[in-house]
């Protein structure tokens, strides 16, 4: 079990170096961790008013963050103080791996990710079949030449976390002698530079160097977040030398193919591309679906096929994103206690799984998309103009800004070429009133919201 708290210390530790001071004391700090809930870190700001700001502002940097100090979560979730209570009962948790020293202890992984939970499909039925072998064959005692070393490669989110445990699990279950380490590549580059820092201690690299080549399979996650120091490559390449020939498996896993990875040594890349390599792509749809339904049965949730497709068909590119939606759907219906059949349930949902996209969307674009749309110019939609051609645009333009991004009124009233914040708010209020009464209206802010979307 893992205290909570640790974890969003962890967390906080990253911001505080990737964040200003400013942001970090004014913005993060205030954020309360809650609890960890179906792999997703979730977060309640201090007040109702700040929950916007930080959801559309910070939740994507608090998400890069906590997936590089815990790689097994999978989302954060910034919820607003009333909310706390319903989360009560997940207070206590368990966190994936790496935070235990691999050698001391025996590697547990993480047991949702098993061969049994990952579905197979054309995109990644070859990479899956390769590592249940190279799963067998380890906890058999005799690694196959063939295999070694496996070499993992796809997009984020496609499943290569997810197949490394999965060995980790098969092994752990067969054979529970068999030595696995896992170890996220930064991690295992960290360990190192702190050795290399403290050159005077000789102990500490002799123990490094126990630790990694007593395993009987070593999987390093990640490779592509390599540095280019020759130290730390050499080191690696000593490792991986050791264990092959001592006839050891090594699984490796990246997001692009051996010759991609830039800056990587000669020797290490034909190193890495000597045994297997296997990739896996996107998804389709059918397999999407299936992933999906998958995640119900376990899940213990009951929704029909049609609305799994309308999640499927939303996100095409990452599993993790995919699963996170049917998370969010699910939660959803269970903590507001609602039908998670129900159409308008899931259009909630996915409404949400929009505003996600929000942080691509800029003030420019929002602009250029309705200069686009009524054929006027951004001078005039900008400008001092008066007569209805020009207004109406400019009333719905700021309407949309208002709706897509959390700027302050004052700056959207900057933009509009230095109007008055009052301005803004007249805008925006007559255009929300007109949506409700004017289908024209609404039909147009409509298509326009998904001329922004790019959809
Ligand atoms: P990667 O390491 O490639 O970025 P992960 O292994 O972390 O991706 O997978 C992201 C999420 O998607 C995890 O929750 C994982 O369980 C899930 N996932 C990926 N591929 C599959 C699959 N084929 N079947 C079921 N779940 C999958
Ligand atoms: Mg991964």
């Amino acid at each position: 079990m893992s205290n909570i708290k640790q974890v969003w210390n962890g967390v906080l530790k990253e911001l505080e170096s990737e964040v200003s001071a400013f942001t970090f004391d004014l913005w993060i700090k205030t954020l309360l961790p809650v609890c960890i809930y179906k792999e997703r870190l979730v977060l309640s700001t201090e007040t109702e008013a700040h929950h916007n700001i930080c959801e559309k502002r910070f939740r994507e940097t608090i998400k890069k963050a906590a997936q590089k100090v815990f790689p097994l979560i999978a989302d954060v979730e910034i919820i607003t103080p009333d909310m706390v209570s319903a989360y009560e009962e997940y207070k206590e948790f368990e966190i994936g791996t790496d935070e235990a020293p691999a050698s001391e202890e025996p590697a547990s992984f993480f047991a949702g990710y098993t061969f049994d939970s990952f579905v197979i499909g054309k995109s990644n039925e070859f990479a899956a079949a390769v590592a249940k072998a190279v799963a067998e064959k380890t906890a058999g005692g005799r690694p196959s030449v063939k295999y070694n070393p496996l070499f993992l490669y796809g997009g984020v989110g496609l499943g290569k976390t997810h197949l490394m445990h999965a060995i980790g699990n098969y092994i752990k279950e067969q054979n529970p002698k068999i030595k696995v380490v896992y170890v996220p590549t930064e991690k295992f580059i960290n360990e190192l530079l702190q050795i290399f820092r403290n050159s005077s201690n000789a102990d500490a690299r002799v123990e490094f160097r126990a630790k990694y080549r007593s395993v009987d399979i070593l999987m390093l996650d990640d490779i592509q977040s390599i540095t280019n120091r020759a130290s730390t490559q050499e080191e690696i390449f000593y490792t991986f030398n050791d264990l092959y020939l001592a006839g050891k498996q090594i699984v490796i896993s990246s997001d692009r193919p051996p010759k991609e990875i830039v800056p990587l040594e000669e020797r290490l890349r034909t190193r890495f591309s000597s045994g297997v390599i296997a990739d896996i792509s996107q998804p389709d749809l059918d397999m999407r679906i299936a992933i999906l339904q998958k995640m119900c049965l376990s899940e213990k949730a009951d929704i029909d096929k049609g609305i799994l497709r309308m999640i499927a068909e939303k996100i095409s590119s990452n599993i993790r994103e995919l699963k996170g939606l049917l998370t969010r759907v699910i939660s959803y219906a269970s903590l507001t206690g609602a039908d998670p059949n129900d159409m308008e349930v899931i259009s909630g949902a996915l409404r949400d799984y929009a505003e996600d996209t929000k942080e691509v969307v800029t003030i420019q674009k929002i602009a250029d998309a309705v200069c686009r749309y009524y054929r006027v110019e951004l001078d005039d939609l900008i400008g001092k103009k008066k007569n209805k051609e020009i207004v109406a645009p400019r009333q719905i333009c700021i309407y949309l800004v208002t709706e897509f991004l959390s700027i302050p009124l004052i700056s959207v009233g900057e933009f509009f070429g230095g109007r008055d914040h009052t301005t803004v708010m007249h805008a925006r209020d007559k255009i929300a009133s007109q949506i409700k009464e004017n289908q024209v209206i609404a039909s147009q802010v409509k298509d326009l919201k998904d001329a922004v979307l790019n959809k």
